[in-house]
């Protein structure tokens, strides 16, 4: 008969001279830790775990809540600065932890051009393997897209930057350049080939987000 745990139990030993399993369809990247900043639904969390897991492949963990880092706040605007949350994240990512998504409901913002600050939906580091999510610009302008799949797409977004993807071309694909504003986010559902590609992909392609 078979238990819960067959599957695990019943997988032959690799031949000494093989690759090591893969962990997830992203080399290299076997554990993701979310990191709330303060206080989120926990249906809300889990909504982007989840995006976070069926995307990538990899396995989640979501780390005790930590409130937002004082020294980020910007009086001036009343938001939090993105890049001082990246340092944040950086400076205490847990050694098993690959990358680390951190989600918060605050306004965070970015030095950007001629604006000294830039209100964002998220901020990935392309070599720390940190990135933070905001979910405080997906609920303006409704539409059809519920405000946590935004923002769980914002955060298969960063992650893929903390992943080391740039911005791609495609239309429809997460790693689209919002350019800040939160319509193009109704409008993209998978993670395309050529992302992909540059991720060294192995296994199926994820499932599009409807
Ligand atoms: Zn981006
Ligand atoms: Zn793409």
């Amino acid at each position: 008969m078979s238990s819960p745990n067959s599957d695990t139990a019943a997988k032959p030993t690799p031949a000494a001279s093989s690759p090591p399993a893969a962990c997830s369809k992203v080399p290299g990247v076997c554990r993701v830790c979310v990191q709330p900043l303060g206080t989120l639904p926990p249906a809300h969390i889990e909504l982007v775990r989840e995006a976070i897991e069926s995307t990538y492949g990899v396995e989640t963990h979501v780390l005790t809540a930590t409130p937002l880092p004082a020294h980020a706040w910007y009086a001036p605007r009343k938001r939090h600065r993105a890049d001082v949350i990246l340092d944040f994240l950086a400076d205490r990512k847990p050694s098993d932890c690959d990358k680390v998504v951190a989600l918060t409901t605050k306004d965070i913002s970015v030095t950007k051009g001629e604006h000294k600050d830039w209100g964002i939906l998220g901020l990935g580091s392309l070599d720390r393997g940190v990135c933070v999510v905001s979910s405080f610009r997906v609920r303006r302008k409704l539409a059809d897209t519920p405000p946590e799949e935004r923002h769980a797409r914002v955060a298969i977004h960063e992650l893929g930057h903390a992943m080391g993807l740039g911005h791609c071309p495609n239309a429809d694909c997460f790693m689209r350049d919002a350019g800040g504003t939160v319509e193009t986010l109704d409008d993209e559902h998978q993670l395309c080939g050529r992302c992909r590609r540059e991720l060294d992909w192995h296994g199926d392609p994820p499932p599009r987000r409807d």
